[in-house]
């Protein structure tokens, strides 16, 4: 039986007026398992109206009772994230370890959210100028949107949501469509941590729902994440409008490996990042960047480990019977597998090296599933269709480059700056590489460099579409707007001398 999976509107389940459904299938059996209800222009105003009108009793409420529910949602979520990550690794795929790696990335920022307090402090000046004060201080924006992808259902919501409901905002959230069930799970944790009804509304659908969120005058703020496209139409969208927004886009990251890195280390690392997820990440490794004099070796150790995956069901029941769980799972859609497989035809009739065929993978899963095992090309030119594409799958391109310079300058020439990575033992070509490249994440010898929670998450360039990143303390600014507040009390001792003063106000 399929589960209909519906909009939260006022801390209850809403099924909308629009009729309109959309399957929602498990990757690794090919099987429909719900179907997710697709906003009107309608439910969309219903669902905005009513997170305006909890909002102004929630941006009312004390700091230290909002970050009670802060806390609160906290403990329910750490103490049942094994739910969320079944429901995550049902509609997306992705095997459960990961799942768990997920939450507990969107657990940090909940976490980080908990201290907002400390960072929603003014300042404050005695005597700016003789017996005036100034003191700042940051007010909730009012709705907010969040509009997700369909690779982190959980994590990139937890990017925004935590920092805007404890800034006092309410917050729309518009999950993909692809894999909308952990954003009502969440909805309800919410509701159990003491969250006022309102405060955390899910919106289900399409770009119906999203342009709604974009256009509507009830709406202040909108953080998406999702292809580069989507990204740039929401940015335009949302501040014609006159929305502060920030759009994070899609990605292709290299990792670099110079001629002294420990060749263990850096093969280790990229598998691990490159076939991660399935290569579903936006911080996921597409390109390595292998020097000439050990590209050859290179290839052979990441070949021989890519050989090892286990691809399978990332489901509870694929580890019964079988000594560990699968490495790898299915592709979220079959269209995504099939337009994945179409890149690496591409990319044999373009002349790259095919080391590995993920087309021939053989899976432990569902006969149906959406399968595509781990692909290695070698050789890869920067003109062709599969390093110019993002290709957002188990693909891993081996580009080969003479030297350091030739490395960065193909990092620099890429339309994405998401995330990038260099492996080497020498500090000083680390810390030329830190300031050389254009790109907003940076690992030394860490593959995939997502920034914890108190620092700030995004990309440059088409990576990101705004100026301000997700979480940390640009998150807490993007969620608030200042106010200075300059005052004179009349203090017998030190009167105004009063009268008239048309010129502009100067200080003394
Ligand atoms: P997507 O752009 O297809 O969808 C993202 C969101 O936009 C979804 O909620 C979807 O319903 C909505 N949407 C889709 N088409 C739309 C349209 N025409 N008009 C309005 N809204 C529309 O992205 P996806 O396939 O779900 O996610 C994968 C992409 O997200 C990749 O490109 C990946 O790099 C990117 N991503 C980026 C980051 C980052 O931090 N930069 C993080 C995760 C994912």
């Amino acid at each position: 039986m399929s589960a209909n999976i519906t909009h939260w509107v006022d801390g209850a389940g809403f099924a909308g007026t629009s009729e309109l459904w959309a399957d929602v299938t498990n990757p690794a059996t090919g099987k429909v398992s719900g179907r997710v209800a697709l906003a009107s222009e309608r439910d969309a105003q219903f669902v905005i109206a009513a997170a305006a009108r909890a909002q102004e009793a929630w941006g009312d409420t004390s700091l230290a009772r909002r970050t009670q529910v802060l806390f609160a949602f906290r403990e329910l979520l750490n103490a049942r994230k094994g739910e969320l990550a079944a429901i995550i690794t049902a509609e997306h795929g992705k095997v459960l370890s990961d799942a768990m790696g997920e939450i507990a990335r969107g657990l940090e920022v909940v976490e980080f959210a908990c201290g907002i307090n400390h960072l929603l402090k003014g300042g404050h000046t005695e005597n700016a100028s003789t017996g005036v004060d100034v003191h700042s201080k940051r007010a909730p924006l009012g709705v907010v949107g969040v509009i997700s992808p369909f690779n982190f259902p959980a994590m990139v919501p937890m990017w925004f949501f935590p920092v805007a409901v404890a800034a006092g905002n309410a917050v729309v959230l518009k999950p993909s469509e692809k894999d909308p069930s952990a954003s009502i799970w969440l909805a309800q944790l919410w509701k159990e941590a003491g969250l006022p009804d309102g405060v955390f509304n899910v919106l289900q659908g399409d770009k119906v729902a999203v342009d709604a969120l974009l256009t509507s005058p009830d709406v202040q703020a909108i953080s998406f994440v999702g292809s580069t496209p989507i990204a740039s139409y929401v940015y335009e969208t949302a501040s014609r409008h006159g929305k502060r927004v920030q759009a994070l886009g899609g990605a292709k990251n290299h990792m670099v490996v110079l001629p002294d890195a420990d060749l263990d280390l850096a093969a280790d690392a990229a598998v691990s990042a490159g076939y991660g997820s399935a290569g579903e990440r936006c911080m996921a490794i597409s390109v390595l960047v292998a020097v000439e004099s050990i590209a050859d070796d290179l290839v052979a150790r990441v070949a021989e480990r890519t050989r090892t995956l286990l691809i399978g069901d990332g489901g509870r029941e694929s580890t019964a019977g079988h000594d560990r769980e699968a490495d790898m799972g299915p592709i979220v859609t079959r269209a995504s597998r099939d337009r994945i497989a179409g890149l690496i035809a591409s990319g044999e009739t373009s002349g790259a090296k095919l080391v590995i065929d993920g087309r021939q993978v053989q899976a432990r899963g569902g006969a149906d599933g959406f399968w595509l095992g781990p692909t290695l090309f070698d050789n890869v030119k920067p003109d062709m269709e599969i390093y110019t594409e993002e290709i957002f799958g188990p693909v891993l391109s081996v580009v080969r480059v003479a030297s350091y310079a030739e490395a960065v300058e193909l990092i620099n020439d890429n339309a994405y700056g998401n995330g990038t990575a260099i492996f080497t033992n020498d500090g000083g070509a680390a810390r030329r590489f830190e300031k050389d490249v254009n790109v907003g994440m940076i690992g030394v010898n860490v593959p995939v460099p997502v920034p914890v929670a108190y620092y700030s998450f995004g990309g440059w360039k088409r990576s990101l579409f705004g100026d301000t990143h997700a979480h940390g303390t640009e998150g807490v600014h993007f969620f608030t707007r200042g106010k200075v507040v300059t005052t004179r009390w009349i203090d017998p001792a030190n009167r105004p001398s009063g009268g008239l003063q048309l010129g502009f106000p100067q200080n003394d």
